[in-house]
C-alpha cells in the first residue's frame, strides 16, 4: 500500500512542477505596468483587469502564430 501512495504523491508532485514550470515559461514578467495598456497595476499584477489579460494573451497567441 505504501507503495502506491509513495507512487501517486510523486506523480502529483511531478505534475505539479511541470505546471509550475509551464506557468513561468508562458507567463511574461511583471513589471508594475499593465502589459496590455500600460495602466499602473499593483506590484506582482501584469494587467489591470481580465480584460487586458485576455488582450495580451490576444496578442501573444497572434504572435506565436506568425512565427516568432
Ligand atoms: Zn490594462
Amino acid at each position: 500500500m505504501a507503495d502506491i501512495i509513495d507512487q501517486a504523491q510523486e506523480q502529483a508532485e511531478r505534475i505539479l512542477q511541470a505546471e509550475l514550470s509551464a506557468q513561468r515559461a508562458a507567463g511574461p514578467e511583471a513589471t508594475g505596468y499593465c502589459l496590455a495598456c500600460g495602466e499602473a497595476v499593483a506590484r506582482g499584477m501584469r494587467w489591470c483587469n481580465v480584460m487586458c489579460r485576455d488582450d495580451y494573451q490576444r496578442m501573444e497567441a497572434a504572435r506565436r502564430r506568425n512565427g516568432n
